[in-house]
């Protein structure tokens, strides 16, 4: 999950209008008519779900439903358009928002999401707020489930904050063997976005996946500092290196990346350093050779 701003270079009214100007008669017609009340909708939208709340579903008529849905569903130059202007505003604020999906941070995203289903809410079915830039794999499992009275995956906009963690991440080491877990939660006025957040991770089943990245970066991470420090890394050394992750990964990625978190989590677990050393010790270990680079530890 990830924070991003939204894109407020886009005006509602401009790109709708220019939407209905390219339909035929009889569809410019149903949309004419609902107009009005799909802008003041779209505007209403930002504060209904800061307040975690769902938008309440609309008696639109078959046929103005009908036309709101082609509206996305049919693709023409005024929606591609729309589309490129959008990516280009998140892009404006952080290549990162064009390169990994707003829901994982996992996978390349590749495909819009609206964040209400467009069966429900056609109403939405172009609003720039409502279309997220997202992975195949999360927008297959998100699928048109919502829940009416509450909000329960992750709004990039609205329900991820950028300075507060509501992903974490805890490292052990147990028996020899380290254990990493995933989970989502906030405390205090962060509560209702971490209950979000742990239905979020759930509903995706981004807790095994994370799992899984982590810990091959563990080891691409042991066979780096085996070739820096041969000899053992001291707590002191491991302690710049995590910390250098870490600030490097939240500066790029947001405090609530599946990465940051864990490289704030192996910094937070006191056994670490022992478990690191055995590992580096041990002959016939993982090297780092194809592993995912980032910057090399610093030398001792
Ligand atoms: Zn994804």
């Amino acid at each position: 999950m990830r924070y991003q701003l939204a894109a407020n270079s886009l005006d509602v009214d401009s790109y709708f209008q220019k939407i209905i100007g390219n339909k035929n008669l009889k569809t410019r017609a149903e949309l004419m008519a609902v107009k009005v009340d799909v802008l003041a909708l779209c505007k209403s939208y930002a504060t209904i779900l800061k307040g975690f709340h769902t938008p309440i579903e609309q008696a639109w008529t078959d046929k103005a439903s009908e036309a709101l849905k082609s509206c996305y569903a049919v693709n023409t130059k005024e929606l591609s358009s729309h589309k490129d202007a959008i990516l280009k505003s998140l892009q404006s604020q952080a290549d990162i928002n064009v390169q990994r999906c707003a829901y994982c941070m996992l996978n390349d995203p590749k495909t819009w999401d609206h964040y209400m289903p467009k069966d429900y809410f056609p109403e939405y079915s172009v609003y720039h707020e409502n279309l997220l830039y997202i992975c195949y794999g999360c927008n297959q499992r998100k699928s048109n489930y919502f829940d009416k009275n509450h909000l329960i995956y992750c709004h990039p906009y609205f329900t991820v904050d950028n300075e507060e963690a509501l992903l974490h991440c805890k490292v052990t080491v147990n028996n020899g063997r380290l254990s990493i877990q995933y989970y989502g939660g906030g405390e205090g006025k962060f509560s209702q976005a971490g209950a979000i957040a742990h239905q979020h991770l759930d509903r995706l089943g981004l807790i095994e996946r994370f799992k899984g990245e982590a810990s091959s970066t563990v080891s691409g991470l042991i066979g780096e500092l085996r070739q820096y420090y041969p000899g053992g890394v001291t707590q002191k050394a491991l302690d710049g290196v995590l910390k250098r992750r870490y600030d490097e990964a939240r500066d790029k990625l947001g405090c609530n990346a599946w990465d940051s978190r864990l490289w704030h989590g192996l910094a937070a677990c006191p056994d670490f350093v022992v478990y690191a050393n055995t590992k580096i010790s041990r002959p016939g270990g993982p090297s780092s050779k194809g592993f995912r680079k980032s910057s090399p530890p610093a030398p001792p």
